[in-house]
């Protein structure tokens, strides 16, 4: 069975002016999309036929599970987004990242500096650990804490076409747009 593009629940333009329809249109209908074909090109003949992207994710190795990973991580990540998103989590979640790590501004400062430094193309994630706590980690390009046994609750996608046609080399500016249309409805739920 081939693996779907998955539409975005929002239009191209839902998250202007933050982040452009046409970065969507290319970050959405051509990378996305591309993954999506490259994976369904790859998988037939291989152990992982009739799988699901997260067993590719954790067993597999090279293409297949780069091209699984990226569209695992961006469905993940669109999924985050809103053009009206709840400004704050709720709940265990609130509780959690204000137990670790002092307040919300405390979070997002450490998350934000983990998407910015990042070196090269990968994605920043909050993940849960085993244990139940919290943890911020840096994973370079398709990169997923599923294959580490963590489980991630947020992503920011922090490779050069996520940004480029809206911030050009201003990464920072980015990561601060990402925060007012992370939909923190969908991540407390996740939790
Ligand atoms: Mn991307």
């Amino acid at each position: 069975m081939a693996f779907e593009l998955p539409p975005l629940p929002y239009m191209y333009t839902a998250l202007e002016p933050h982040v452009s329809a046409r970065t969507l249109e290319f970050h959405h209908g051509k990378h996305h999309q591309a993954y999506v074909n490259n994976l369904n090109n790859l998988v037939p003949g291989t152990a992982f036929e009739n799988t699901t992207l997260e067993t590719i994710i954790k067993e597999a190795e090279g293409g297949v599970f780069n091209n699984a990973a990226q569209v695992w991580n961006h469905t993940f990540y669109f999924e985050s987004l809103s053009a009206s998103p709840q400004a704050e989590p709720t709940g265990k979640l609130a509780e959690a990242l204000r137990k670790q790590y002092g307040s919300l501004d405390g979070f997002k400062e450490g998350f934000s500096k983990a998407a910015a430094t990042l070196f090269g193309s990968g994605w920043a994630w909050l993940v849960v650990k085993p244990d139940g706590t919290l943890d911020i980690v840096q994973e370079s390009n398709a990169g997923n804490p599923l294959r580490k046994g963590l489980k991630p609750i947020l992503t920011c996608d922090v490779w050069e076409h996520a940004y480029y046609l809206d911030y050009q080399n201003r990464r920072p500016d980015y990561i601060q747009a990402f925060w007012k249309i992370i939909d923190w409805k969908v991540i407390s739920s996740r939790f």
